[in-house]
Protein backbone atom coordinates (compact mmCIF):
# COMPACT_ATOMS: atom_id res chain seq x y z
CA UNK A 1 0.00 0.00 0.00
CA UNK A 2 1.44 3.68 -1.01
CA UNK A 3 0.89 6.57 0.88
CA UNK A 4 -1.40 7.45 -2.02
CA UNK A 5 -3.65 4.29 -0.90
CA UNK A 6 -3.10 5.73 2.43
CA UNK A 7 -4.70 8.55 1.66
CA UNK A 8 -7.37 6.64 -0.03
CA UNK A 9 -7.63 4.50 2.95
CA UNK A 10 -8.36 8.15 5.00
CA UNK A 11 -11.01 9.75 2.08
CA UNK A 12 -13.01 5.96 2.05
CA UNK A 13 -13.85 7.11 5.74
CA UNK A 14 -15.11 10.31 4.34
CA UNK A 15 -12.38 11.91 6.16
CA UNK A 16 -10.10 14.69 4.85
CA UNK A 17 -7.25 14.50 7.28
CA UNK A 18 -7.40 18.51 9.10
CA UNK A 19 -3.05 18.80 9.38
CA UNK A 20 -1.40 17.66 6.96
CA UNK A 21 1.00 20.35 4.99
CA UNK A 22 0.74 23.22 7.46
CA UNK A 23 2.79 26.51 7.91
CA UNK A 24 1.30 27.60 10.85
CA UNK A 25 1.89 27.65 14.79
CA UNK A 26 -1.10 28.38 17.74
CA UNK A 27 -0.35 31.50 19.02
CA UNK A 28 -2.95 34.47 21.19
CA UNK A 29 -5.59 31.56 20.54
CA UNK A 30 -5.09 31.56 16.17
CA UNK A 31 -3.28 29.40 14.01
CA UNK A 32 -0.89 32.06 12.90
CA UNK A 33 2.55 31.91 10.40
CA UNK A 34 5.89 30.54 11.96
CA UNK A 35 8.36 33.57 12.30
CA UNK A 36 10.81 30.82 10.26
CA UNK A 37 10.86 29.62 7.26
CA UNK A 38 12.09 26.49 7.53
CA UNK A 39 9.81 22.65 7.34
CA UNK A 40 10.36 19.54 9.20
CA UNK A 41 9.06 16.77 6.85
CA UNK A 42 6.29 14.01 8.59
CA UNK A 43 7.07 10.92 6.82
CA UNK A 44 4.59 7.98 7.36
CA UNK A 45 6.53 4.80 8.63
CA UNK A 46 4.74 1.96 7.08
CA UNK A 47 5.86 3.09 3.47
CA UNK A 48 8.74 5.92 3.86
CA UNK A 49 6.59 8.77 2.47
CA UNK A 50 6.14 12.14 3.54
CA UNK A 51 2.90 13.21 4.25
CA UNK A 52 3.13 16.34 5.90
CA UNK A 53 5.60 19.42 7.15
CA UNK A 54 5.51 22.08 10.07
CA UNK A 55 7.59 24.82 10.59
CA UNK A 56 10.73 24.23 12.04
CA UNK A 57 10.19 26.67 14.59
CA UNK A 58 12.49 29.90 15.37
CA UNK A 59 13.04 31.16 19.40
CA UNK A 60 11.55 33.95 17.69
CA UNK A 61 8.19 31.49 17.76
CA UNK A 62 9.51 30.41 20.90
CA UNK A 63 8.92 33.90 22.27
CA UNK A 64 5.95 34.91 20.73
CA UNK A 65 3.90 31.64 22.71
CA UNK A 66 5.67 31.89 25.76
CA UNK A 67 4.79 35.68 25.73
CA UNK A 68 1.40 34.40 24.43
CA UNK A 69 1.04 32.41 27.35
CA UNK A 70 2.06 35.15 30.03
CA UNK A 71 -0.39 37.13 29.21
CA UNK A 72 -3.21 34.61 29.13
CA UNK A 73 -1.63 33.88 32.67
CA UNK A 74 -2.24 37.45 33.46
CA UNK A 75 -5.43 37.42 32.50
CA UNK A 76 -8.72 35.58 33.55
CA UNK A 77 -8.02 31.79 33.04
CA UNK A 78 -5.81 31.73 36.83
CA UNK A 79 -8.95 33.73 38.42
CA UNK A 80 -11.50 31.53 37.49
CA UNK A 81 -12.77 28.87 40.21
CA UNK A 82 -11.22 25.09 39.77
CA UNK A 83 -14.84 24.34 39.01
CA UNK A 84 -15.25 26.64 36.05
CA UNK A 85 -11.87 25.55 34.54
CA UNK A 86 -13.19 21.78 34.96
CA UNK A 87 -16.16 22.67 33.05
CA UNK A 88 -13.96 23.38 30.18
CA UNK A 89 -12.08 20.22 30.49
CA UNK A 90 -15.56 18.56 30.05
CA UNK A 91 -16.12 20.80 27.41
CA UNK A 92 -12.65 19.70 25.55
CA UNK A 93 -13.56 16.32 26.42
CA UNK A 94 -16.39 16.36 24.23
CA UNK A 95 -14.69 18.12 21.67
CA UNK A 96 -11.67 15.99 21.12
CA UNK A 97 -14.10 12.48 21.15
CA UNK A 98 -15.64 14.23 18.26
CA UNK A 99 -12.65 13.94 16.50
CA UNK A 100 -11.74 10.53 17.63
CA UNK A 101 -11.09 9.38 14.19
CA UNK A 102 -9.11 12.09 12.77
CA UNK A 103 -7.22 11.97 15.33
CA UNK A 104 -6.37 8.08 15.06
CA UNK A 105 -5.72 8.34 11.91
CA UNK A 106 -3.10 11.51 11.90
CA UNK A 107 -1.71 9.25 15.17
CA UNK A 108 -1.09 6.04 12.80
CA UNK A 109 0.02 8.01 9.80
CA UNK A 110 3.11 9.91 11.89
CA UNK A 111 4.08 7.02 13.75
CA UNK A 112 2.71 4.06 12.63
CA UNK A 113 0.75 3.16 15.87
CA UNK A 114 -2.09 0.19 14.66
CA UNK A 115 -5.23 1.82 14.24
CA UNK A 116 -6.53 -0.85 16.63
CA UNK A 117 -4.09 1.06 19.10
CA UNK A 118 -4.57 4.69 18.02
CA UNK A 119 -8.70 4.32 17.90
CA UNK A 120 -8.22 4.14 21.41
CA UNK A 121 -6.48 7.82 22.21
CA UNK A 122 -9.30 10.20 21.81
CA UNK A 123 -11.38 8.16 23.94
CA UNK A 124 -8.13 8.00 26.52
CA UNK A 125 -7.42 11.99 26.18
CA UNK A 126 -11.20 12.63 27.09
CA UNK A 127 -10.81 10.15 30.12
CA UNK A 128 -8.08 12.15 31.74
CA UNK A 129 -9.60 15.62 30.91
CA UNK A 130 -12.53 13.76 32.76
CA UNK A 131 -10.81 12.44 35.94
CA UNK A 132 -9.16 15.54 36.60
CA UNK A 133 -12.14 17.76 36.14
CA UNK A 134 -13.18 15.67 38.99
CA UNK A 135 -10.30 17.33 40.97
CA UNK A 136 -11.86 21.12 41.03
CA UNK A 137 -13.10 20.04 44.64
CA UNK A 138 -9.75 18.83 45.75
CA UNK A 139 -8.59 22.69 44.70
CA UNK A 140 -11.55 24.62 46.29
CA UNK A 141 -11.13 22.80 49.56
CA UNK A 142 -10.42 25.36 52.77
CA UNK A 143 -7.50 24.33 53.77
CA UNK A 144 -6.88 25.65 57.39
CA UNK A 145 -4.30 24.40 59.65
CA UNK A 146 -4.22 25.55 63.11
CA UNK A 147 -0.41 25.54 65.01
CA UNK A 148 0.29 22.69 66.84
CA UNK A 149 1.00 24.47 69.86
CA UNK A 150 -2.43 27.03 69.20
CA UNK A 151 -2.28 31.01 69.27
CA UNK A 152 -2.53 31.15 65.49
CA UNK A 153 -3.29 29.27 62.03
CA UNK A 154 -1.90 29.32 58.18
CA UNK A 155 -4.35 29.09 55.33
CA UNK A 156 -2.43 27.15 53.04
CA UNK A 157 -3.47 28.05 49.07
CA UNK A 158 -2.62 26.60 46.33
CA UNK A 159 -1.63 28.15 43.22
CA UNK A 160 -0.69 27.89 39.54
CA UNK A 161 2.68 27.61 38.74
CA UNK A 162 2.60 29.70 35.50
CA UNK A 163 3.75 28.88 32.28
CA UNK A 164 3.81 25.15 31.81
CA UNK A 165 6.56 24.44 28.86
CA UNK A 166 5.28 20.61 27.60
CA UNK A 167 7.43 18.38 25.79
CA UNK A 168 6.40 15.19 24.39
CA UNK A 169 8.18 11.96 22.68
CA UNK A 170 6.84 10.37 19.63
CA UNK A 171 5.20 7.06 20.64
CA UNK A 172 2.36 8.49 22.17
CA UNK A 173 2.12 11.91 20.75
CA UNK A 174 -1.94 12.17 22.24
CA UNK A 175 -1.60 10.94 25.31
CA UNK A 176 1.91 12.39 26.79
CA UNK A 177 0.35 15.65 26.18
CA UNK A 178 -2.74 15.51 27.57
CA UNK A 179 -1.52 14.12 30.91
CA UNK A 180 0.25 16.64 31.14
CA UNK A 181 -2.27 19.77 29.71
CA UNK A 182 -5.12 18.64 31.91
CA UNK A 183 -3.90 18.87 35.03
CA UNK A 184 -1.95 21.95 34.10
CA UNK A 185 -5.21 23.78 32.94
CA UNK A 186 -7.02 22.83 36.04
CA UNK A 187 -4.59 23.83 38.37
CA UNK A 188 -4.90 27.51 36.23
CA UNK A 189 -1.28 27.51 34.71
CA UNK A 190 -1.09 28.13 31.09
CA UNK A 191 0.86 26.27 28.61
CA UNK A 192 3.20 26.04 25.62
CA UNK A 193 3.35 22.06 23.73
CA UNK A 194 6.19 21.55 21.97
CA UNK A 195 5.56 17.76 20.50
CA UNK A 196 8.24 15.48 19.17
CA UNK A 197 9.31 15.97 15.57
CA UNK A 198 8.29 12.76 14.29
CA UNK A 199 4.56 13.50 15.24
CA UNK A 200 3.59 17.49 15.47
CA UNK A 201 0.29 16.49 13.43
CA UNK A 202 -2.21 14.95 15.98
CA UNK A 203 -1.29 17.21 18.86
CA UNK A 204 -2.81 19.96 16.41
CA UNK A 205 -6.09 18.47 16.28
CA UNK A 206 -6.40 18.32 19.96
CA UNK A 207 -5.35 21.69 20.20
CA UNK A 208 -8.38 22.01 17.28
CA UNK A 209 -10.76 20.88 20.11
CA UNK A 210 -9.34 23.12 23.10
CA UNK A 211 -10.06 25.75 20.25
CA UNK A 212 -13.40 24.91 19.93
CA UNK A 213 -14.28 24.18 23.45
CA UNK A 214 -13.84 28.12 23.70
CA UNK A 215 -10.70 27.93 26.13
CA UNK A 216 -9.48 31.91 26.05
CA UNK A 217 -6.74 32.87 23.96
CA UNK A 218 -3.37 32.00 24.95
CA UNK A 219 -4.32 29.75 27.62
CA UNK A 220 -2.54 26.71 24.89
CA UNK A 221 -0.30 27.20 22.59
CA UNK A 222 1.87 25.33 20.29
CA UNK A 223 5.19 25.21 18.63
CA UNK A 224 6.92 22.99 16.45
CA UNK A 225 10.57 22.22 15.71
CA UNK A 226 13.61 20.21 16.54
CA UNK A 227 15.05 19.43 20.42
CA UNK A 228 17.23 22.60 20.17
CA UNK A 229 13.75 24.38 19.64
CA UNK A 230 12.72 22.79 23.09
CA UNK A 231 15.95 23.58 24.57
CA UNK A 232 14.95 27.42 24.18
CA UNK A 233 11.62 26.83 25.50
CA UNK A 234 13.06 24.71 28.41
CA UNK A 235 15.28 27.72 29.13
CA UNK A 236 13.11 30.52 28.38
CA UNK A 237 12.56 32.97 31.01
CA UNK A 238 9.07 33.13 31.22
CA UNK A 239 8.23 29.73 31.72
CA UNK A 240 7.83 28.94 35.12
CA UNK A 241 7.74 24.82 34.81
CA UNK A 242 8.63 22.45 32.50
CA UNK A 243 7.17 18.91 31.85
CA UNK A 244 9.21 16.21 29.94
CA UNK A 245 8.51 12.54 28.14
CA UNK A 246 11.23 11.48 26.50
CA UNK A 247 14.77 9.91 26.60
CA UNK A 248 16.97 9.50 29.03
CA UNK A 249 19.82 11.60 28.60
CA UNK A 250 17.70 14.19 27.16
CA UNK A 251 16.12 14.20 30.90
CA UNK A 252 19.18 14.88 32.27
CA UNK A 253 20.03 17.73 30.18
CA UNK A 254 16.48 19.43 30.94
CA UNK A 255 17.36 18.63 34.81
CA UNK A 256 20.65 20.65 34.10
CA UNK A 257 19.24 23.13 32.91
CA UNK A 258 16.28 23.64 35.11
CA UNK A 259 18.83 22.74 37.81
CA UNK A 260 20.48 25.91 37.07
CA UNK A 261 17.39 27.80 36.91
CA UNK A 262 15.80 26.80 39.85
CA UNK A 263 12.81 25.85 37.80
CA UNK A 264 10.48 23.00 38.66
CA UNK A 265 10.88 19.94 36.40
CA UNK A 266 8.99 16.79 36.14
CA UNK A 267 10.53 14.16 33.83
CA UNK A 268 9.17 10.69 32.61
CA UNK A 269 11.88 8.98 31.13
CA UNK A 270 13.41 5.07 29.78
CA UNK A 271 12.67 1.79 31.34
CA UNK A 272 13.71 -1.94 31.01
CA UNK A 273 10.88 -3.10 32.98
CA UNK A 274 10.75 -6.93 33.61
CA UNK A 275 8.33 -9.08 34.24
CA UNK A 276 8.49 -11.72 37.36
CA UNK A 277 6.85 -15.29 36.70
CA UNK A 278 6.52 -17.25 39.39
CA UNK A 279 6.66 -20.63 39.52
CA UNK A 280 2.37 -20.97 39.87
CA UNK A 281 1.89 -18.21 37.16
CA UNK A 282 -1.41 -19.74 34.24
CA UNK A 283 0.77 -19.37 31.45
CA UNK A 284 -2.39 -19.37 29.32
CA UNK A 285 -3.45 -16.33 31.25
CA UNK A 286 -0.55 -14.61 30.22
CA UNK A 287 -0.38 -15.13 26.98
CA UNK A 288 -3.99 -13.14 26.91
CA UNK A 289 -1.92 -9.86 28.25
CA UNK A 290 1.45 -10.38 26.94
CA UNK A 291 1.16 -8.06 24.17
CA UNK A 292 -0.15 -4.98 26.12
CA UNK A 293 1.72 -5.95 28.98
CA UNK A 294 5.44 -6.40 27.02
CA UNK A 295 5.33 -5.26 23.42
CA UNK A 296 2.62 -2.59 23.21
CA UNK A 297 2.39 -0.27 19.99
CA UNK A 298 5.35 -2.85 18.71
CA UNK A 299 7.51 -2.57 21.93
CA UNK A 300 7.20 1.41 21.75
CA UNK A 301 5.93 1.82 25.07
CA UNK A 302 7.85 3.11 28.25
CA UNK A 303 6.79 1.19 30.92
CA UNK A 304 6.37 -2.60 29.31
CA UNK A 305 7.91 -5.26 30.72
CA UNK A 306 10.18 -6.37 27.91
CA UNK A 307 12.76 -8.38 30.17
CA UNK A 308 10.71 -11.90 30.86
CA UNK A 309 12.16 -13.30 34.04
CA UNK A 310 11.33 -16.95 34.24
CA UNK A 311 11.78 -19.71 36.80
CA UNK A 312 14.58 -22.70 35.67
CA UNK A 313 11.75 -24.87 36.27
CA UNK A 314 9.09 -23.78 34.07
CA UNK A 315 11.87 -21.75 31.43
CA UNK A 316 11.15 -23.85 28.45
CA UNK A 317 7.40 -23.45 28.39
CA UNK A 318 7.71 -19.43 29.28
CA UNK A 319 9.76 -19.55 26.22
CA UNK A 320 7.17 -21.35 24.20
CA UNK A 321 3.89 -19.79 24.95
CA UNK A 322 5.94 -16.01 24.84
CA UNK A 323 7.65 -17.50 21.12
CA UNK A 324 3.69 -18.44 20.17
CA UNK A 325 1.88 -15.36 21.04
CA UNK A 326 4.12 -12.99 19.83
CA UNK A 327 4.93 -14.71 16.66
CA UNK A 328 0.81 -15.14 16.16
CA UNK A 329 0.55 -11.28 15.82
CA UNK A 330 0.29 -10.02 12.81
CA UNK A 331 2.63 -7.38 11.40
CA UNK A 332 1.16 -5.40 8.85
CA UNK A 333 -0.58 -2.23 7.82
CA UNK A 334 -1.20 0.41 10.64
CA UNK A 335 -4.07 1.46 9.00
CA UNK A 336 -5.79 -2.19 8.77
CA UNK A 337 -7.59 -2.77 11.97
CA UNK A 338 -6.23 -6.58 12.86
CA UNK A 339 -2.59 -5.29 12.61
CA UNK A 340 -0.91 -6.27 15.83
CA UNK A 341 2.27 -5.02 15.21
CA UNK A 342 3.10 -2.00 13.07
CA UNK A 343 6.72 -0.48 11.94
CA UNK A 344 9.21 1.72 14.15
CA UNK A 345 7.94 4.93 13.89
CA UNK A 346 11.17 6.40 12.56
CA UNK A 347 14.55 5.28 10.24
CA UNK A 348 16.41 6.01 13.00
CA UNK A 349 14.82 3.97 15.41
CA UNK A 350 14.18 0.94 12.96
CA UNK A 351 18.40 1.14 12.91
CA UNK A 352 18.82 1.26 16.30
CA UNK A 353 16.61 -2.13 17.14
CA UNK A 354 18.29 -3.88 14.18
CA UNK A 355 21.71 -3.14 16.00
CA UNK A 356 20.19 -4.54 18.68
CA UNK A 357 18.81 -7.48 17.42
CA UNK A 358 22.22 -7.88 15.76
CA UNK A 359 23.90 -7.57 19.15
CA UNK A 360 21.86 -10.24 21.14
CA UNK A 361 22.59 -12.53 18.04
CA UNK A 362 26.31 -11.47 18.29
CA UNK A 363 26.40 -11.91 22.27
CA UNK A 364 24.83 -15.36 22.41
CA UNK A 365 21.20 -14.80 22.83
CA UNK A 366 18.89 -17.27 20.80
CA UNK A 367 16.14 -15.41 18.39
CA UNK A 368 13.28 -17.79 19.09
CA UNK A 369 11.10 -16.26 15.85
CA UNK A 370 11.93 -12.84 14.34
CA UNK A 371 15.22 -11.56 14.70
CA UNK A 372 15.56 -9.73 11.31
CA UNK A 373 14.39 -6.48 9.40
CA UNK A 374 10.44 -8.01 8.12
CA UNK A 375 10.22 -7.77 4.26
CA UNK A 376 6.66 -6.43 3.68
CA UNK A 377 5.02 -6.23 0.44
CA UNK A 378 1.72 -3.50 -0.87
CA UNK A 379 3.10 -1.01 -0.99
CA UNK A 380 4.95 -1.74 2.52
CA UNK A 381 8.54 -2.23 0.80
CA UNK A 382 10.08 1.02 2.65
CA UNK A 383 8.25 0.94 5.81
CA UNK A 384 10.18 0.40 9.11
CA UNK A 385 9.23 -3.00 10.02
CA UNK A 386 11.34 -4.98 12.68
CA UNK A 387 10.08 -8.71 12.45
CA UNK A 388 8.59 -9.26 16.47
CA UNK A 389 11.72 -11.05 18.47
CA UNK A 390 11.92 -13.22 20.60
CA UNK A 391 15.42 -13.93 22.75
CA UNK A 392 15.87 -16.71 24.93
CA UNK A 393 18.86 -17.55 27.20
CA UNK A 394 19.70 -14.25 27.85
CA UNK A 395 21.78 -13.22 30.17
CA UNK A 396 21.88 -10.06 32.44
CA UNK A 397 25.27 -9.02 31.09
CA UNK A 398 23.91 -8.80 27.64
CA UNK A 399 22.79 -4.68 25.96
CA UNK A 400 19.81 -6.44 24.75
CA UNK A 401 19.00 -7.15 28.67
CA UNK A 402 19.85 -3.93 30.22
CA UNK A 403 19.52 -1.25 27.64
CA UNK A 404 15.89 0.24 26.59
CA UNK A 405 15.69 -1.02 22.98
CA UNK A 406 12.23 0.91 22.03
CA UNK A 407 11.29 -1.83 19.44
CA UNK A 408 9.30 -5.09 19.19
CA UNK A 409 11.97 -7.09 21.44
CA UNK A 410 11.48 -8.97 24.06
CA UNK A 411 14.38 -10.89 26.38
CA UNK A 412 13.32 -13.97 28.58
CA UNK A 413 15.97 -14.81 31.59
CA UNK A 414 15.93 -17.19 33.73
CA UNK A 415 16.23 -17.28 37.19
CA UNK A 416 16.71 -20.19 39.96
CA UNK A 417 13.85 -20.96 41.67
CA UNK A 418 14.71 -23.69 43.81
CA UNK A 419 13.09 -24.32 47.04
CA UNK A 420 10.08 -22.32 45.29
CA UNK A 421 12.49 -19.36 45.93
CA UNK A 422 12.07 -15.59 43.95
CA UNK A 423 15.01 -13.56 45.20
CA UNK A 424 17.02 -14.37 42.52
CA UNK A 425 13.80 -12.95 40.24
CA UNK A 426 13.59 -9.88 42.50
CA UNK A 427 17.63 -9.27 42.39
CA UNK A 428 17.05 -9.39 38.50
CA UNK A 429 14.26 -7.10 38.22
CA UNK A 430 15.65 -4.69 40.45
CA UNK A 431 19.37 -4.60 38.61
CA UNK A 432 18.90 -2.17 36.26
CA UNK A 433 19.14 1.34 35.99
CA UNK A 434 15.87 2.30 35.64
CA UNK A 435 12.07 1.85 37.53
CA UNK A 436 9.42 2.36 35.77
CA UNK A 437 7.19 -0.50 35.40
CA UNK A 438 7.20 -3.83 36.14
CA UNK A 439 4.69 -7.28 36.43
CA UNK A 440 4.21 -10.36 38.44
CA UNK A 441 2.22 -13.29 37.10
CA UNK A 442 1.21 -15.35 39.52
CA UNK A 443 -1.36 -17.62 41.01
CA UNK A 444 -1.66 -16.79 44.32
CA UNK A 445 -2.52 -12.79 44.64
CA UNK A 446 -0.91 -12.32 48.17
CA UNK A 447 2.15 -14.07 47.06
CA UNK A 448 2.47 -12.30 43.84
CA UNK A 449 1.54 -8.84 45.67
CA UNK A 450 4.70 -9.43 48.01
CA UNK A 451 6.81 -9.68 44.75
CA UNK A 452 4.89 -6.71 43.93
CA UNK A 453 5.87 -5.17 47.30
CA UNK A 454 9.91 -6.03 46.96
CA UNK A 455 10.09 -4.34 43.32
CA UNK A 456 12.03 -1.09 42.97
CA UNK A 457 9.93 0.81 40.46
CA UNK A 458 7.52 3.24 40.21
CA UNK A 459 4.28 1.03 39.11
CA UNK A 460 3.71 -2.54 38.89
CA UNK A 461 0.72 -5.05 37.27
CA UNK A 462 -0.55 -8.27 38.65
CA UNK A 463 -1.18 -10.73 36.10
CA UNK A 464 -1.89 -7.63 33.51
CA UNK A 465 -0.88 -3.92 33.47
CA UNK A 466 -2.99 -1.06 32.91
CA UNK A 467 -2.72 2.98 33.94
CA UNK A 468 -5.03 4.27 36.15
CA UNK A 469 -5.88 7.77 35.52
CA UNK A 470 -6.11 8.32 39.77
CA UNK A 471 -2.98 6.84 40.63
CA UNK A 472 0.16 8.70 40.56
CA UNK A 473 2.60 7.39 37.63
CA UNK A 474 6.42 7.33 37.74
CA UNK A 475 9.51 6.78 37.34
CA UNK A 476 12.50 6.18 39.80
CA UNK A 477 16.15 5.67 39.17
CA UNK A 478 17.18 6.64 35.62
CA UNK A 479 13.18 6.81 34.66
CA UNK A 480 12.88 9.97 35.86
CA UNK A 481 11.37 12.73 38.96
CA UNK A 482 8.61 13.12 39.70
CA UNK A 483 4.66 11.94 39.26
CA UNK A 484 1.93 12.54 36.57
CA UNK A 485 -1.71 11.29 37.21
CA UNK A 486 -3.81 11.49 39.81
CA UNK A 487 -3.72 14.12 42.75
CA UNK A 488 -0.14 13.83 42.96
CA UNK A 489 -0.05 14.82 39.19
CA UNK A 490 -1.60 18.26 40.05
CA UNK A 491 0.68 19.13 42.54
CA UNK A 492 2.95 19.32 40.31
CA UNK A 493 1.41 22.31 38.57
CA UNK A 494 0.81 24.24 41.71
CA UNK A 495 3.14 26.28 44.53
CA UNK A 496 1.93 26.62 47.96
CA UNK A 497 1.76 29.73 50.23
CA UNK A 498 0.53 30.29 53.33
CA UNK A 499 -0.85 33.01 55.04
CA UNK A 500 -0.30 32.95 58.83
CA UNK A 501 -2.76 34.64 61.19
CA UNK A 502 -3.36 35.21 65.06
CA UNK A 503 -6.84 33.44 66.06
P1 LIG B 1 13.62 12.24 23.15
O1 LIG B 1 14.55 12.10 22.03
O2 LIG B 1 14.16 12.43 24.52
O3 LIG B 1 12.66 13.46 22.78
C1 LIG B 1 11.55 13.83 23.58
C2 LIG B 1 11.18 15.25 23.28
O4 LIG B 1 12.22 16.14 23.70
C3 LIG B 1 10.97 15.55 21.80
O5 LIG B 1 9.95 16.51 21.67
C4 LIG B 1 12.32 16.12 21.41
O6 LIG B 1 12.27 16.89 20.24
C5 LIG B 1 12.62 16.97 22.62
N1 LIG B 1 14.03 17.30 22.82
C6 LIG B 1 15.14 16.70 22.30
N2 LIG B 1 16.26 17.30 22.77
C7 LIG B 1 15.84 18.29 23.62
C8 LIG B 1 16.53 19.24 24.44
N3 LIG B 1 17.86 19.29 24.49
N4 LIG B 1 15.79 20.08 25.19
C9 LIG B 1 14.45 20.03 25.17
N5 LIG B 1 13.74 19.15 24.41
C10 LIG B 1 14.44 18.28 23.65
O7 LIG B 1 12.65 10.99 23.24
P2 LIG B 1 11.90 10.27 22.04
O8 LIG B 1 12.94 9.61 21.21
O9 LIG B 1 10.97 11.23 21.39
O10 LIG B 1 10.98 9.21 22.82
C11 LIG B 1 11.41 7.95 23.25
C12 LIG B 1 11.77 7.97 24.72
O11 LIG B 1 10.69 8.43 25.51
C13 LIG B 1 12.07 6.60 25.27
O12 LIG B 1 13.25 6.63 26.04
C14 LIG B 1 10.90 6.28 26.18
O13 LIG B 1 11.16 5.39 27.21
C15 LIG B 1 10.55 7.62 26.67
N6 LIG B 1 9.17 7.62 27.17
C16 LIG B 1 8.94 7.72 28.53
C17 LIG B 1 7.65 7.68 29.03
C18 LIG B 1 7.36 7.80 30.50
O14 LIG B 1 6.23 8.15 30.86
N7 LIG B 1 8.29 7.54 31.39
C19 LIG B 1 6.59 7.55 28.15
C20 LIG B 1 6.85 7.43 26.80
C21 LIG B 1 8.15 7.48 26.32
P3 LIG B 1 12.69 16.21 18.82
O15 LIG B 1 11.73 15.11 18.58
O16 LIG B 1 12.51 17.32 17.89
O17 LIG B 1 14.10 15.73 18.97
MG1 LIG C 1 14.62 11.05 20.01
Amino acid sequence: MTSATHDAVVSRRGLQLPHTHVDTIFVDGAWQPSRGTGRNPVTDPATGEVWGSVPDGTPEDVDAAVGSAQRAFQGEWPRLTPSERAAYLLRIADEVEKRAEELSLTNSRENGSPVAESAGAAANAAGIFRYFATLAGYLEREDVRPFPRGGGESVVRREPLGVCALIAPWNFPINLVIIKLAPALLAGCTVVIKPASPTPLSIRVIIDAVAAAGVPAGVVNLVTGSGRLGDVLVKHPGVAKVAFTGSTPVGRKIAAACGELLRPVTLELGGKSSAIVLPDADLDAMSKVLIKSSMRNTGQTCYISTRILAPASRYDEVVDMVTTTIAAGKQGDPLEPDTVFGPCATESQYRTVLEYVESGLAEGARATTGGRAATLSGGLENGYFVEPTVFADVTPDMRISREEIFGPVITVLKYNDAGGSVDEAVALANNTEFGLGGLVFGADEDAALAVADRMDTGSVGLNFFASNHAAPFGGRHDSGLGTEYGIEGLNAYLSYKSIHRKV
